[in-house]
């Protein structure tokens, strides 16, 4: 098991990659913290062994800095909570991009700053954060604040990784193209034909399909694990040949 002894932290780890991720961190032997907003959904971890669930919004930071307190060691902290906005520029109103910014990107920043000073007691730690292909890497229709906040988790992840690499910190980012997960199937079910949106949505990937979160939470467990110990600052596209 390539991560028996690793405390995880992983935040919105209800549903979708988050909770594909601590399943895969879990089934190597990781004991995982997986948190979320909403509690009904941390219940469906009932029995999974090494997983104990926290209801955390990872916009209260006291609440955040109490949950790494909580743990008895802290490796790895892999922030995963976003929200997706639809619209463009035009469209975009200050309160949601207030509430983007600060769900998508204040929120790893606060987590990472409660994180840092114990892993660099440490001496080492490995920081994920959930960016996206919708980010500095591809501009993508209707997805103006989104495609901010994820680019800004860009540049925040190889900053934390620039100022901490002498400590044996890391720090990643994992840039999906469209997952299939409950959110998604929320946004394809608001559009005025979801079928038409589905089909949009599978045609933004060569691949011709969705990914399923199962296939993002192996490049979590990869980053996690000390198999990728010279590995820093990097985004890592896993889209279904968007980026080719
Ligand atoms: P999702 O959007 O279906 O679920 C999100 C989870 O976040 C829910 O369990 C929800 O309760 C929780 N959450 C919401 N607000 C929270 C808060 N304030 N504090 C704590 N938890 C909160 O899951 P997903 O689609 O897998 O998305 C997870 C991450 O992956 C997001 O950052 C998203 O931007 C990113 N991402 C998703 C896709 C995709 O196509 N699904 C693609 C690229 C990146």
């Amino acid at each position: 098991m390539r991560l028996q002894g690793k405390h995880i932290l992983v935040t919105a780890a209800g549903q979708g990659i988050g909770r594909a991720s601590v399943l895969a961190l879990a089934a190597e032997g990781a004991t995982v913290l997986a948190t979320d907003i909403n509690e009904q959904l941390l219940a469906s971890y009932e029995g999974v062994q090494r997983v104990r669930t926290l209801k955390l919004d990872v916009l209260d930071k006291a609440a955040i800095a109490k949950a790494v307190t909580s743990m008895p060691a802290l490796d790895v902290l892999f922030n995963c909570a976003g929200f997706v906005h639809s619209g463009t520029a035009l469209q975009a109103t200050d309160d949601e991009w207030n509430f983007a910014l600060n769900l998508n990107v204040r929120a790893q920043f606060w987590a990472i700053q409660s994180a840092l000073p114990r892993m660099v007691a440490a001496g080492r730690g490995s920081i994920i954060n959930m960016a996206s292909v919708c980010s500095s890497i591809k501009g993508l229709p209707n997805r103006f604040i989104y495609g901010t906040t994820k680019a800004a988790v860009i540049g925040l992840t190889k900053s934390v990784a620039a100022d901490y690499v002498a400590d044996g910190i890391r720090c990643n980012a994992i840039c999906p193209g469209t997952v299939d997960t409950p959110s998604l199937g929320e946004r394809i079910n608001a559009n005025p034909d979801p079928e038409a949106a589905r089909k949009a949505f599978i045609a933004r990937q060569p691949m011709g399909r969705l990914a399923k979160a199962e296939e993002i939470a192996p490049l979590v467990v990869f980053l996690a694990s000390d198999e990728s110990t010279f590995v820093t600052g990097q985004t890592y596209a896993i889209d279904g040949g968007i980026t080719i």
